[in-house]
């Protein structure tokens, strides 16, 4: 039995891996060039402009710069002087081989919580840990989102687990990410500590931060997500 609980029919899901896989298809078809395996190890600038970003294969020059890297942002901000207190958090994952039709939505219970796909694919989550960039599996991470998987769907016990994964969220302190311009560095942009909400916020933060580039009027209140910044840039 569960007890209490709240049915909301109106929650939908996106299958992020697609989403991703649409996402790269739309850029090419605009023309834009992903450069991988190229990291950015730190930004150029004289002071006051952002002038391009260092990469070990060579300098890239850009007019504007949008600095989203995710939970591995920390010593690109420590130099740039932003105090957003980000954190990586680790989150694992299971994914059940179940058969279709077998959990009908999304159950969500004491921070667990039970994805079902169409294809009978079930998604079992998450951890919260604060592990550095430390993105390793743990047996003890699966032992319990197994325990927590099957108290929601009994019929777990039967199924097979597919695969177990972790991946790092850019942990902000109230979860709240900071999107916007850097206040000493013109033409430099950061999109950074979505932390658990990074997909179900996307459109919105991309809205907000398409406005602030372009100089639009932003159609969302931009002030609660103001990058802040202490002491002066290195
Ligand atoms: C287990 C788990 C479950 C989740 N579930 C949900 C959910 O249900 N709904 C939801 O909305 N969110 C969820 N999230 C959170 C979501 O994944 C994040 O909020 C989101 O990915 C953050 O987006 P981002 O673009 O800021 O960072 P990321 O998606 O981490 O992207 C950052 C990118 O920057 C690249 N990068 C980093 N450093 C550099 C560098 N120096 N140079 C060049 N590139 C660099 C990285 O390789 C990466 O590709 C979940 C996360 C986890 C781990």
């Amino acid at each position: 039995t569960c007890g209490e609980a709240l049915f909301l029919p109106g929650v939908c899901q996106v299958r992020n891996p697609r989403l991703l896989k649409a996402l790269r298809i739309a850029l090419k078809k605009e023309g834009v060039a992903i450069l991988e395996q190229r990291p950015v190890t730190g930004l150029l600038h004289d002071g006051h402009r952002v002038l391009g970003a260092e990469t070990p294969a060579g300098p890239l020059a850009a007019e504007l710069v949008i600095l989203a890297t995710g939970a591995w942002s920390g010593p690109l901000l420590r130099r740039l002087r932003v105090a957003a207190g980000l954190r990586p958090v680790r989150g694992q994952m299971l994914a059940y081989r179940a058969k279709p039709g077998l959990l009908h939505s999304v159950v969500v219970r004491d921070e667990r919580y039970l994805v079902p796909r169409e294809d009978g694919l079930i998604l079992a989550g998450s951890t919260l840990e604060y592990a550095g960039l430390d993105c390793r599996t743990t047996p003890r991470a699966r032992l319990g989102l197994e325990m927590a998987a099957m108290r929601l769907l009994p019929a777990l016990a039967e199924t097979h687990v597919l695969r177990q994964w972790a991946g790092l969220r850019p942990g902000s302190p109230r979860g709240i990410p900071a999107i916007g311009v850097h206040p000493a560095l013109e033409g430099l942009y950061l999109s950074i500590g979505h932390f658990r909400n990074g997909l179900l916020t996307a459109p919105a933060s991309a809205a907000l931060l398409g406005d602030l580039v372009s100089g639009r009027p932003p159609s969302i209140d931009p002030r609660p997500y103001r990058v802040e910044v202490s002491g002066r840039l290195r």
